[in-house]
């Protein structure tokens, strides 16, 4: 993609549909009435390149990496760990071997769940878990819990549905020797103030896990100004494939935390009773990693950047603050979430309509929104809700789409009543 083909002064139609034209399953829908994907926060559609790095590496490199002494076998370990660098940049980690490749950003958080509950965490502390989670950023702390005999708690949301993060530090335990949050929330689209956190939280001496799962695609993640100590993102939600992901980790952290899988490529000696680690990143990654989908991923950051934050950001917001303005006219529906400081994720019911049903309403129009618990049990039952219908959007997205989503829920409503 030739970055001067989408520049700052696009108007927001026009920018998003040029950027429709790299995406396949965009560009290539010519039907009657044009699919419109309202489900980006569940995962982001794939551009060209990615598809086209993908197949790349399947069609003239596919060889398994940092074993084979040939050339293809080389090419293929040469691209994967250049991917592993794109990534590092991408989030401005200290060093690529801060960047742990996973199957996603569940994989990761219960990579770090896992290896701290072996060494890091014993049975007096407390690792305090935010409200909003999504049950891959609070089950993966259960079970370090039941390992080491720990507890949970809760950060707890305001009614205007913001963290207390107010009342944490109010009252802040000893025992907490971690604190994790999502960066921005799936269900209300709610961005945390990550940097606060992890003052607070290392003023006391404790670490700090990041869900980047949503923000990764909607804002420029730089880790040393976050200053978490561990930062977790799939693939798939950046307009990468899905099978991928990364785990962010201060390598002063790594390098003392144990693996939590044994296999090749982890280990440095092996003998049939013991077996010694392989250095950072490779001690995190054993068996064969995702090769094709990292490079893959690689290909989504360099797209990403290409169009660029600032430009994303903005189109983000537009469409954000339009979608909440035409929301808010309308009868009967209730939005979720804070005002201010909110990502591109509406979460909504209507009066007389289960949001399933909604969905499938909206699904016979070709307009694609998720309903649900959104992986977030306990988010709904603070929120005293069984399920929520979730509109999302991405770069791709346009006016015109939530505008049809808007009538779809309008005819919906009046064919319940
Ligand atoms: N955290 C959040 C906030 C998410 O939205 C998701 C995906 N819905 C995840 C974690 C888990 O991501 P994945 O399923 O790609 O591992």
């Amino acid at each position: 993609m030739q970055s001067s083909s989408v520049t700052r002064e696009s108007t927001a139609l026009a920018f998003a549909q040029q950027i429709r034209a790299h995406f396949p399953l965009l560009a290539n829908d010519k039907g009657d009435q044009v699919l419109a994907y309202l489900d980006t926060a569940a995962t982001a559609l794939k551009p060209y390149p990615v598809v086209e790095a993908m197949r790349g590496y399947y069609e003239t490199y596919s060889a398994n990496v940092h074993r084979g002494l040939y050339a293809l076998a080389d090419q293929a370990t040469r691209q994967f760990e250049s991917a592993r660098i794109t990534v590092a940049s991408f989030i401005n980690a200290a060093s690529e071997s801060e960047i742990i490749f996973t199957r996603g950003a569940t994989d990761a958080l219960n990579t770090v769940a896992l290896s701290l509950s072996q060494e890091f965490l014993t049975s007096r502390d407390l690792i305090a878990v935010s409200e909003l989670e999504h049950h891959s950023n609070l089950v993966p702390w259960q079970i370090a819990a039941q390992r080491t005999g720990c507890s949970l708690r809760r950060i707890q949301l305001l009614p205007d549905g913001n963290l207390d993060i107010d009342e944490l530090e109010r009252n802040w335990d000893d025992r907490i020797k971690l604190v994790t949050v999502t960066h921005m929330s799936n269900v209300q689209g709610s961005i945390q103030d990550i940097r606060r956190i992890a003052e607070l939280v290392h003023r006391h001496g404790g670490l700090v896990v990041v869900d980047g799962a949503q923000s990764i695609a909607h804002t420029r993640i730089d880790v040393k100004a976050l200053d978490c100590d561990f930062f977790a993102f799939s693939a798939h939600k950046l307009y990468g494939p899905t099978g991928c992901g990364v785990l962010y980790g201060k390598k002063s952290l790594l390098e003392k935390m144990p693996p939590v899988q044994g296999g090749g490529n982890m280990i440095s000696t092996v003998h049939f009773d013991r077996y010694t680690c392989n250095e950072l990143p490779n001690k995190f990654e054993a068996g064969t990693p995702p090769i094709a989908e990292a490079i893959g991923l690689a290909a989504a950051v360099d797209f990403v950047l290409s169009v660029g934050f600032d430009v994303i950001a903005d189109h983000e917001a537009q469409l954000t603050t339009y979608a909440l303005a035409r929301f808010r006219k309308e009868q009967g529906i209730t939005i979720y979430g804070p005002h201010n400081n909110r990502g591109p994720v509406i979460s909504f019911t209507l009066d007389v309509v289960h949001p399933h049903d909604v969905a499938q309403f909206l699904d016979s129009r070709q307009i694609a929104i998720r309903a649900g618990h959104h992986c977030a049990q306990p988010l709904m039952r603070r929120l005293g809700v069984a399920a929520l219908a979730r509109a999302s959007f991405g770069m791709y997205t346009t006016h015109e789409e939530i505008d049809r989503l808007i009538v779809g829920l309008r005819t919906v409503r009046e064919y319940f009543s």
